[in-house]
């Protein structure tokens, strides 16, 4: 017999009802964060520039996104980042989602980033892969658990595999320099069959987006092999 599924919903919010990503306060289950929470995070949104999403007074594009060269064509992230002196609620929520198992988190981050992503040309949502030596360490990718969920919503299909990691490749977080993160990750992916992502405009999801050579690099190999168009959706931005 099956179920639908808000019926399966109702039954687990009322047996295991959700709390916050960051503190664990209670709270509906339809919400990320608790309103303490929510209050102490900074969502970007416009004005901002149409390449980056960087924040910007006049709306404009910053110096980065007009050099013509650029792999990305629309970046957009949740939340500020501010991971290390004072971890904000956000930062907390994700190291949680990543390293301490909390992948039922993936549905309730994808909510949020559904509402940065706008693009009615993708045809496919990719997550950043992982090394399959790290995939083995932690048990999941979480780019990929939010891939998942936000594709569902999108009503797009996933490709998982559509590019691969072939280098391992220090954590990002903490590393100097913008030049030092860029060298660290070219080429590191690959995607195996250019033909899945040829002509089409794809939606790379991340947790962090740090410099964003990570997901420059991974564009890069996209565009290379011949996808229209990259656009990449993180839950959290470092400014
Ligand atoms: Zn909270
Ligand atoms: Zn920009």
């Amino acid at each position: 017999m099956r179920y639908p599924g808000s019926a399966i919903r109702l039954v687990a919010d009322l047996l295991c009802p959700e709390r916050c990503a960051a503190c664990d306060a209670l709270v509906p289950p339809t919400e990320l964060l608790c309103a303490l929470c929510l209050t102490a995070t900074r969502r970007l949104g416009p004005p901002e520039c149409p390449g980056c999403g960087v924040p910007r007074t006049s709306g404009s594009r910053c110096g980065a996104c007009t050099l013509p060269e650029a792999p990305i064509r629309r970046a957009r992230a949740w939340a500020a980042y501010d991971g290390v002196a004072h971890p904000s609620p956000i930062a907390r929520a994700i190291a949680r989602f990543k390293y301490h198992g909390a992948r039922r988190l993936g549905r309730r981050f994808a909510a949020v980033l559904a509402s940065r992503v706008s693009a009615p040309d993708i045809a496919l949502v990719l997550p950043v892969p992982l090394h399959p030596r790290r995939l083995r360490d932690r048990g999941f990718n979480q780019s990929a658990v939010v891939a998942r969920h936000l594709a569902r919503s999108l009503d797009r299909p996933v490709a998982l595999g559509a590019v691969v990691r072939t280098r391992d490749t220090p954590s990002q977080v903490g590393r100097a320099t913008v030049a030092t993160r860029a060298a660290n990750v070219a080429g590191a992916f690959t995607v195996p069959r250019p033909a899945a992502v040829r002509g089409r405009s794809v939606l790379l999801v991340d947790d962090v987006w740090t410099s964003g050579a990570t997901a420059r690099a991974v564009a890069l190999c996209l565009r290379d092999a011949g996808a229209a168009a990259v656009d990449v959706v993180t839950i959290a931005r470092v400014l």
